[in-house]
């Protein structure tokens, strides 16, 4: 194609872009604890931005730990009730991770990272009697599903802080693909997941934060991903110790985890799949994560470990920038 044959085509694509009535339409909201963004583009944006606001608002009503109507609220003090989809899915999909991951990952640590605070944020070291005594409580074997009911012995507690916001980010680009829009970018609180590449064909450059500054520690481009990380810094306490304890557990001893990683970004298709592995990978430490990865390899990796070394699974390579300094940088191959 010679030169003004090419430059004509782009402007027509252009035109014919503008002509069909591409806008773009953001909007925030607090939910789920957290902050979210959410930038959309196609014909009607500002009415998928509305469905949006409600999907996210229904989903958190649904699985909330503390709003005292959702299920979860529910079923956590002693109700035995037919859920939501939303819950029905998340109890289904953790409890499928928890026996993938021998427990690592277990949506029914909630007793423990109760007992430290972190759910009301009233944060406290307790006794090992304590823990011993509520480790029996965490056992997700015990969770019942009958059709749509839900059933926890007493004292049992559910929790999707893990994987409720990568849920809800799939949910949202569904709703989003079927109202006609074709490019999308969620922020969920960190959780980054992109619908399609840019509006004008180019794919969305995501930064990922380091653990130490809080500004970018490397960038990635991507289209149709999410990006999700799972970080130590972004919940913890200071005990009057003086040791940080943070907010992901390992549910075998009850305690915050302590393994020298600061951060695991995830990058996969689903959102779901990725907060679920982004904390799982978190929890089984550097070299239990690298086998993980091995067996399966459908998904990509990021760590940062605590002494600043980085570490990247072999498909990154060449597409990952990094815009800080690491005392080492070390790439995981097959
Ligand atoms: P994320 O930021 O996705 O890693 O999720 C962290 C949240 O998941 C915590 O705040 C807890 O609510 C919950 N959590 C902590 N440890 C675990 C674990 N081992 N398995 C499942 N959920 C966990
Ligand atoms: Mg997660």
């Amino acid at each position: 194609m010679n030169k003004y044959v090419f430059l004509f085509v782009i402007t027509l694509t252009a035109f014919l872009l503008v002509s069909c009535g591409e806008k773009k339409a953001s909007t925030s909201l607090n939910a789920m604890d957290t902050f979210m963004t959410i930038q959309v583009y196609g014909k009607k944006p500002e009415i998928a931005l509305e469905k949006t606001k409600k999907l996210i608002y229904q989903i958190e009503q649904n699985i909330s730990t503390t709003n005292k109507n959702s299920d979860v609220y529910r079923l956590n003090h002693g109700e035995s009730i037919s859920v939501s989809g939303d819950t029905l899915t998340l109890t289904k999909y953790g409890l499928d991770f928890a026996k993938q991951t021998d427990g690592v990952f277990n949506p029914a640590l909630y007793p423990i990272t109760s007992a430290w605070g972190f759910t009301t944020g009233d944060y406290k070291v307790p006794s090992q009697n304590q823990i011993d005594e509520l480790l029996p409580l965490t056992d997700y074997s015990k969770i019942q599903i009958n059709g749509g009911f839900i059933n926890l012995e007493h004292g049992m507690a559910l929790d999707f802080g893990a994987i409720g916001k990568g849920y809800t980010g799939d949910e949202v680009i569904k709703l989003l693909k079927d109202n006609g829009i074709r490019s999308a970018l969620l922020d969920l609180g960190g959780n980054i997941q992109a619908l399609g590449k840019k509006p004008d064909g180019t794919e969305w450059i995501i930064g990922i934060k380091s653990p130490w500054t809080g500004k970018a520690a490397a960038s990635i481009k991507i289209a149709d991903k999410a990006v999700i990380t799972s970080g130590g810094y972004e919940r913890f306490f200071t005990a009057d110790d003086g040791h940080n304890y943070i907010h992901i557990f390992d549910g075998k001893t009850g305690r915050p985890v302590d393994n020298g990683i600061a951060g695991v970004t995830i990058i996969t298709e689903s959102g779901l799949y990725a907060d679920a592995l982004s904390t799982t990978m978190f929890v089984m430490g550097l070299q239990d994560t690298a086998s993980y990865w091995k067996r399966h390899s459908d998904f990509e990796m990021i760590i940062f470990t605590e002494n600043q070394n980085l570490y990247f699974t072999e498909g990154l390579e060449g597409k990952l920038q990094l815009l800080a300094d690491f005392a080492s940088v070390n790439i995981i191959r097959k």
